[in-house]
């Protein structure tokens, strides 16, 4: 092939990039190819955390003789013009398993197939892509998290590749310009967007990863990677994590975000409908409760800081995410859509497959094989927050102990069936 288009999503990286790595070993000129979307509606924190993606991408491919050329618009529309711009033979892309996604990979086939453009669909999302297990007992995905961590561990991997040499761009393409990393409004205290601030995080927190298993549920020693924006955008592959760390406790956090993605493969209205079947659901409306819990006024003080810490960072450390939706479905008893929407705006690691998945899983409507469990959230407190710090941290006092006020209790749960 002479010249070919790698179309970027979310994979902004160089390193252990299949699609990116491949098209520069079979093409002699290559044009990588961001397209702003102008209909992802995207939060302030993650527009600042993309345009920083993107500089840092652009940098990377500049060092390499390339560019990354940027275009606004739909990107099937806007990847097919630069290819028949630069007389392209090839579109590479890396497969995703959003319902969106999905639809755009659809188009993007039925536009290069009127183009007579060769479309490439490359892994790397995931470390083991949704569909290559079936479980034993029939259906296309897995609906049980452990029996697919058994198979997951067994899976064959696909080699960690390195970033390309050099990468020649056709002569006379506009580079296109950037979009601005200025953005009004979001969290003070979010990190920066990239690859090489994500491998920065990953080097030193593979330093850390052996206080893993005993740490990771230790709110105030914040003892876990916090890769989790770097892994949404593709700054790091997870299999480029996965080779680095050793601490099979992590890995199996590694294996959730697998889990989910073919979850939502498989049952792509995973943000909007119950995916355990038969369920009732029946939430309640209480707007005033709903934002005392978006505003962390609840009362609840480890809920309180929970969310807090969301508005303050763009994040939310696992236990206080898995407590504070909790308190929202299974205490206020208010939908789960609700509590998902918000995270989804703040969090810069929000995710289709595992922020709606986990949201499922603690309503009790999704994979949660016990869909009654709640967290109570003083005990929560008493365990993972013993002398109060992560919630001084977030207050700006430290709670007295054993006077948390409870939330609202309710006999009954809509998500039962
Ligand atoms: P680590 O503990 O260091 O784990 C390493 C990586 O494993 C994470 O970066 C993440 O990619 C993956 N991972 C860990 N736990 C999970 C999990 N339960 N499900 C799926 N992947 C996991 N994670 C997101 O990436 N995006 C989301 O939008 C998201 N929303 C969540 C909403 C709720 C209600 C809950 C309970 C969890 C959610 N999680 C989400 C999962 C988890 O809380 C975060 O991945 C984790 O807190 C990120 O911090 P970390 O990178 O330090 O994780």
């Amino acid at each position: 092939m002479r010249t070919a288009v790698v179309l970027f999503t979310r994979d902004l990286r160089v390193r252990d990039n299949p699609a990116l790595h491949d098209t520069c070993a079979s093409a002699e000129r290559v044009v990588p190819l961001f397209v702003v979307d102008p209909s992802i509606r995207s939060s302030p924190n993650r527009q600042r955390f993309l345009a920083q993606c993107l500089a840092d991408l652009r940098e990377s491919l500049r060092a390499r003789g390339g560019d990354l050329v940027v275009r606004q618009g739909d990107p099937v529309r806007e990847a097919v013009r630069v290819a028949r711009q630069v007389g392209a033979s090839g579109i590479g892309l890396a497969a995703d398993h959003s319902a969106y996604a999905a639809a755009r990979q659809r188009r993007l086939a039925e536009a290069c197939e009127a183009e007579r453009l060769a479309l490439t669909l490359f892994d790397g999302v995931t470390i083991v892509p949704p569909g290559a297990l079936k479980p034993t007992g029939g259906g296309d995905h897995y609906r049980v998290f452990t029996p697919y961590w058994r198979a997951w561990q067994d899976a064959r991997r696909r080699k960690v590749l390195g970033a390309p040499g050099r990468i020649a761009l056709p002569d006379k393409l506009a580079a296109g310009r950037l979009p601005s990393a200025s953005v009004k409004g979001g969290s003070p205290d979010v990190v920066a967007g990239g690859e090489s601030a994500a491998r920065e995080r990953l080097t030193a927190w593979r330093r850390r990863a052996n206080e893993y298993a005993k740490g990771h549920d230790d709110l105030a020693g914040d003892r876990t990677s916090r890769l989790s924006p770097y892994l949404h955008f593709g700054c790091v592959s997870p299999l480029d994590v996965e080779s680095e760390v050793d601490s099979p406790e992590f890995v199996r956090q590694l294996c959730w975000r697998d889990f989910y993605h073919q979850v939502l493969a498989g049952f792509p209205e995973l943000p909007r409908r119950a995916y355990r079947r038969g369920v009732t659901e029946d939430w309640r409306d209480d707007p005033a409760a709903l934002d005392a819990w978006k505003e962390g006024r609840t009362g609840v003080s480890i809920v309180d800081a929970g969310m807090r810490q969301l508005v303050a960072e763009g994040f939310m450390h696992n236990r206080a995410r898995l407590i504070t939706a909790s308190y929202l479905t299974k205490h206020l008893w208010v939908d789960w859509r609700e509590g998902a929407a918000w995270f989804a705006h703040w969090l810069l690691d929000a995710d289709i497959a595992d922020n709606w998945g986990n949201w499922q899983w603690v309503a009790g409507t999704g994979n949660n094989p016990r869909p009654n469990q709640r967290f109570n959230p003083e005990r929560q407190a008493t365990r993972f927050d013993p002398d109060g710090r992560y919630r001084e941290r977030y207050l700006g006092s430290r709670p007295e102990s054993g006077r948390q006020k409870s939330g609202r209790q309710k006999s009954g749960r809509p998500g039962s069936g």
